[in-house]
């Protein structure tokens, strides 16, 4: 793995820091406090190339690699963790998949308007009784004589979903084959049969809107289907451990914000006759998460090289997010605890932090779950 970033990476880099510094944070307080989806943003990103960061240009994407967008949702999410997510839904479980398993002309259709960010994508694998068991698939699409499919079921907690134009859904064709049942589909969210519940009432990334979606025989010909009948897990969890690495950087972002806001924090904060930066309790403090955000990018770093490299990194992915955001979680409460009371009140960001932390521990597969993912490689023969 290099450690020194190339040009094209630093420029990425300069240009969502820039982009981040300037129009994102300061509205990111207000999008928490309103639950707003903030359009305006996620169309300045498309504009920048940030919707499909690692697409090739020929599908409408900026071109870049994976490092160059870890870095670009570093920045995003340092200064707002809502519109990072939405950033990263689109680039890692909507673009990447049809990259990946698409057929070239779902590519033309879909891709191309989706990375340049004309379209914005949700991906739908989760439903009321299937999240960690994601194979436990209720929602069912059945064949009809015409060969066409007919797609019944609820998804849950969908990101973006209430404004999404197109979802990767994930349901099942073959119940008696398990988890070599599931299929993959591209539905349009304006299909008949589709209608989106209000949007979910969420303790942060309040601006990252999710709901439930409730299908209601939707139909959908054999050309929507991505990858072949029954590839509909395989190509969940392949879209998974590239997302992983999302999130990974959405909690560095978090982690960032919390440390940079402490740091200010501490130097101009003062009790007893000094700034609480000089007190030694807050220089450990502010020490170890500058100590364990370092060690959690250089994790998300190798698992996106590896990535790359196009060789196996679901547990490198694992690892970078169940660090990452365990991380992510420690800096925001720490955070908290150096702007004592007013770390607590909606005056000051870190309380937003905060909040947004929790998310990285949960959606993406659970912390628990990554620990099965590497307790899974490293047992495996
Ligand atoms: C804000 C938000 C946005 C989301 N966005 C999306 C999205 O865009 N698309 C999508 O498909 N899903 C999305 N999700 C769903 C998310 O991925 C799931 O919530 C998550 O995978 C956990 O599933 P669950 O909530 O059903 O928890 P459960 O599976 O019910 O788990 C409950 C608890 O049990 C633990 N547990 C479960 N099984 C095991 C086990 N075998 N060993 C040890 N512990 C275990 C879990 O770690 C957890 O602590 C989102 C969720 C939220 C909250």
């Amino acid at each position: 793995m290099e450690l020194e970033l190339t040009d094209e990476q630093k420029m990425v880099q300069k240009t969502a820091a820039d982009f981040a510094k300037s129009e994102v944070l300061p509205k990111a307080a207000e999008i928490d406090r309103n639950h707003r989806h903030p359009k305006e943003l996620v169309a300045r990103m498309a504009e920048l190339g940030l919707m499909g960061v690692a697409v090739p240009e020929e599908y409408g994407g900026a071109g870049f690699d994976t490092i160059s967008y870890v870095l670009a949702m570093e920045e995003i999410s340092r200064a707002c963790a809502s519109t990072g997510v939405i950033m990263s839904v689109n680039n890692s479980l909507v673009c990447d998949p049809i990259l990946k398993f698409g057929s070239e002309e779902q590519k033309k259709k879909w891709l191309v308007p989706l990375a340049s960010g004309q379209l914005l994508g949700c991906f739908a694998l989760s439903e009321p009784e299937a999240g960690s068991d994601a194979a436990a698939q209720k929602t069912v699409a059945k064949k009809t004589a015409d060969g066409d499919y007919l797609i019944s079921g609820v998804k849950n907690w969908i990101t973006n979903g209430p404004v999404a134009d197109v979802c990767v859904l994930i349901c099942m064709t073959a119940k008696e084959l398990g988890h070599k049942g599931i299929s993959a589909f591209i539905l349009p969210m304006k299909e008949k049969g589709v209608r989106v519940g209000p949007p979910d009432k969420k303790l942060g990334i309040r601006g990252s809107q999710s709901c439930q979606i409730f299908l209601d025989d939707v139909k959908l010909s054999p050309s929507a289907m991505l990858g072949k009948e029954g590839d509909g897990f395989k190509i969940a969890m392949a879209t998974l451990d590239g997302g992983r690495i999302g999130i990974a950087s959405q909690a560095l972002g978090i982690a960032r914000a919390s440390l940079e806001d402490s740091l200010a924090y501490a130097m101009e904060r003062r009790t007893f006759g000094k700034p609480i930066a000089q007190h030694q309790a807050i220089q450990w403090k502010l020490a170890d998460m500058a100590t364990e955000l370092e060690g959690a990018r250089l994790l998300t770093w190798r698992a996106a090289t590896l990535k790359d490299e196009g060789g196996r990194f679901s547990m490198e992915a694992a690892m970078a997010k169940v660090f990452a955001s365990e991380v992510c979680n420690r800096a925001a409460k720490e955070a908290v605890q150096i702007f004592g009371g007013n770390g607590y009140v909606e005056d000051f960001p870190v309380e937003r932090h905060f909040r947004d932390a929790k998310i990285t521990e949960i959606y993406e597969g659970t912390s628990e779950i990554q620990r099965l993912v590497i307790a899974g490689n490293l047992l495996k023969e």
